[in-house]
């Protein structure tokens, strides 16, 4: 099998082509960071835009890439949530225009999902039931994968995901944002005193493997406006003390959001070696999981648990077209995709996309307790 991927769920249109042995043929992003530059951040008419201006393009540089045509495909993936509704259907536009035309079935992924089977692609013995933590932008996830397309959820986060405070607190110490904020932090963090300043590890109390982010983030700007940071100030432009202080705060931050995700997963662990004792590998996956600091700290966690920790590499990890094409394989493999749509589409035709979708079915146990 080979298999087009395409991904539009957020800022970047991504596409890829994969061989179902594992072989990515080719991989190619075209991301907006100019975009949120200028606006701050995502911005769902602008991003749409955006993605309808190079769709084409990155499709067909992806084929081109690869040294095939649509006539070499087998089906198309395509992301069809969760995500921006209005991004989303760009991707599923084009990929019903390149399956139509071309007699071709589609698979719709679950961009969660794709974050988390990827590691199937980059670890070949990865076998049902697994573990993973999902870490990205818009999502902080803790499931137990039973099979392809069978997940249950140990933990979600009640507010904010931990991408969203990476980004948010980038923003406020005045860091580069002409990539995302997550990078930044981590590189500035090498410089502070994690110890510096005392930030609580969210909920605590609450025994359960759920997540929250916006408290953290809220003791941070108390402590950025607390030592009189100015974020109109860049960090290049810092003297060497207001730096030192921006690094400080990094390297807390880091650590007490870190310390979060390593009591979840200790707990997750527990919960689910009592429904599978035969699991032995926590998957980390998303943008975050590109994070050294994150990668290491939390091998320590799960190797201490007596399981093994598989993280994809840091351009896997990140949004990316190989995971929707991977995933599309896994669900073809198993007859899951539509049909070949019609070569011309009804003008009014809905697409089906889930801008909200949740992944799996909640763990009957896992909802929060009263502190
Ligand atoms: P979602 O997957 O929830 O829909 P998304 O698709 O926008 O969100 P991803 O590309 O999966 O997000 O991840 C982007 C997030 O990962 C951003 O918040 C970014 O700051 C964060 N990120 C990327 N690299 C790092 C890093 N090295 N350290 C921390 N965070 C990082
Ligand atoms: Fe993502």
């Amino acid at each position: 099998l080979v298999v087009l991927g395409i991904e539009t769920s957020c800022d970047d249109t991504a596409a890829a082509v994969v061989r179902s042995n594992g072989e990515i043929l080719s991989q190619v992003i075209s991301s907006q960071a100019d975009l949120l530059v200028k606006y701050g951040g995502v911005a769902p008419k602008m991003a749409e835009e955006a993605h309808s201006q190079v769709i084409d393009q990155v499709v067909q540089d992806a084929l081109d890439k690869a040294h095939l045509t649509e006539k070499d495909l087998s089906a198309v993936a395509v992301t069809i949530g969760p995500g921006l509704s209005l991004c989303l259907r760009v991707g599923v536009q084009k990929a019903r225009r390149v399956a139509g035309a071309f007699d071709l079935p589609i698979v719709g992924i679950h961009h969660m999902e794709a974050h988390a089977l990827v590691a199937r692609l980059v670890e070949r013995d990865l076998q049902f039931p697994f573990m993973a933590l999902l870490i990205s932008g818009g999502h902080n996830l803790l499931i137990l994968a039973r099979d392809v397309g069978q997940y249950i959820q140990l933990g979600t986060t009640i507010d904010d995901a931990i991408g969203e405070a990476y980004d948010k607190i980038a923003k406020w110490l005045g860091l580069d944002m002409r990539r995302s904020g997550g990078p930044a932090i981590e590189e500035l963090a090498r410089e502070g005193n994690a110890e510096s300043v005392s930030f609580s590890v969210p909920m605590k109390h609450h025994k359960d493997c759920n997540f929250s982010y916006a408290g953290l983030k809220t003791q941070v700007r108390l402590a950025i406006e607390s030592r009189k940071i100015d974020a109109k100030i860049l960090i290049s432009s810092a003297s060497n003390e207001d730096r030192a202080s921006r690094a400080d705060i990094a390297a807390s931050f880091q650590r007490v959001a870190v310390l979060h995700l390593e009591e979840r997963c200790e707990r997750a662990i527990e919960w689910a070696l009592k429904m599978e004792p035969s699991i032995k590998y926590l998957v980390v996956s998303g943008g975050v999981a590109s994070n050294q600091y994150v990668r290491s700290r939390l091998d320590m966690v799960v190797k201490k648990n007596g399981l093994q920790l598989i993280c994809p590499p840091p351009s896997l990890c990140t949004d990316n077209g190989v995971m929707v094409a991977w995933t599309g394989i896994e669900h073809f493999r198993m007859g899951r995709y539509d049909p070949p749509p019609p070569p011309q589409e009804p003008e009014e035709f809905v697409y089906d996309v889930r801008p909200r979708w949740p992944l799996g079915e909640e763990y009957a146990e896992g909802r929060s307790e009263a502190p």
